[in-house]
């Protein structure tokens, strides 16, 4: 079977390899047999290998929605009644878990910070000193909207200092740039299938403390299908997901995961790296300003600053970009104009190369002047 290779620079779903698009090509099967559920248990316990966390002490918990049903989960379930969460926001992912904060009703603290620097941890600290009922902290590890990337081994060394358990978006990094559970001082993380381990959408995942899990069996269970304990015993129990499970994604999931121990934590990250570096060097070619600073970047998604060319219009770039099987994507930065490309899937330097020609005939075409300009 001939699948047209398709190279998304998107930030997921990822470009996948044929064997784990054909995995979910499989007989019909009813979740509820042994055979499956044999296959989500050992799924369980890889997700946790991948981020070294001892499987005595951590566990993963799958769920059937895409990433931001994590963000969802972990907020609407991991805080006890009379506390608070406290959200570090310097980025639209974590606005995000503020708006759900907002929508449950939880009490939170808010701190917006500036979206173009790495979390502040002396500002962390002194709201950590002056609010003694914090009991969650949630940062994103990388905003990826903008690309940068958050110190959070710091931030959750503070969390613990201060007693309040650490949450972290691991979202855009999980599979890709190497995490150590406990070292990194994390509780809870979370990830989608269709992001660093090149799966299918449909499937996500936290991944933290059983005995924390166990303490929340007493919190307020503020969604019916999206809380977190519920989920937890009901796997504990049966080996299952409570509801119908995404089988076919799941199959993929397991082949996905396969192929991330073929090719290994650290060669995975060197090819990431790799096609970042490609990345910044075709950016640079053509002119092209990025939002972050490089070493603020997690090494995973360039925010590229839009040409001050009243040529410049990213739909039509996109389109031409598309035509030739290649995903750009718009930015995701409050008022500054910007785009992105990531280094996320199945891709190495070579489809990067390829990319920066469509785009500067795209350029061309458009009559965007080459290198491109600003102000
Ligand atoms: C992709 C992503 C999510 C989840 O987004 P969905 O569209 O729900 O899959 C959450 N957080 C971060 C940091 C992400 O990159």
């Amino acid at each position: 079977m001939e699948i047209k290779r398709n190279i998304l620079l998107n930030p997921g779903p990822a470009t996948t390899t044929d064997s784990v698009k054909l995995a979910q090509l499989v007989p019909d099967i009813c979740p509820r047999e042994r055979e499956f559920t044999a296959q989500m248990a050992t799924l369980r316990q890889d997700l946790v290998r991948v981020v070294h966390g001892d499987p005595a002490r951590y566990t993963a918990v799958l769920f059937c929605g895409s990433g931001t049903l994590c963000m969802d989960v972990c907020l609407n379930s991991l805080l006890p009644e009379g506390k608070r969460a406290l959200i570090l926001n310097n980025g639209a992912y974590s606005a995000r878990a503020a708006e759900i904060c907002r929508y449950y009703g939880l009490p939170h603290i808010h701190l917006s910070l500036p979206i173009d620097q790495p979390i502040d941890l002396s500002i962390l600290e002194q709201t950590l000193r002056e609010t003694p009922d914090i009991a969650l902290v949630y940062a994103t590890h990388n905003e990826t909207g903008t690309g940068l990337l958050n110190p959070i081994r710091e931030i959750g060394a503070l969390a613990h200092q201060y007693g309040a358990i650490f949450v972290a978006d691991t979202t855009s990094t999980y599979g890709m740039r190497p995490i150590s559970i406990e070292e990194d001082q994390i509780d809870f993380c979370m990830a989608s299938a269709q992001k660093g381990l090149m799966a299918m959408t449909g499937l996500s995942f936290v991944i933290g403390r059983r005995d924390l899990l166990e303490a929340s069996q007493g919190y307020p269970r503020r969604s019916y299908y999206c809380n977190l304990y519920r989920q937890y015993a009901h796997f504990e129990r049966t080996g299952e997901m409570e509801f119908t499970p995404p089988v076919q994604t799941v199959y993929a999931t397991i082949q996905a995961m396969q192929e991330y121990w073929v090719e290994g934590e650290a060669a995975k990250w060197e090819r990431h790296t790799r096609v970042f570096q490609a990345i910044h060097a075709g950016l640079e070619a053509l002119g092209f300003q990025e939002l972050i600073r490089r070493e603020w970047q997690a090494g995973l998604v360039a925010a590229v600053r839009c040409p001050d060319d009243p040529q410049w219009d990213f739909d039509q770039v996109h389109d031409l970009c598309y035509a030739q099987g290649f995903t750009i994507y718009p930015g995701k930065v409050g008022t500054a104009n910007t785009f992105r490309l990531c280094a996320l899937g199945a891709i190495d330097v070579p489809d990067i190369q390829a990319f920066f020609q469509v785009l500067r005939d795209a350029l061309e075409t458009c009559g965007v002047a080459i290198p491109v300009r600003y102000h």
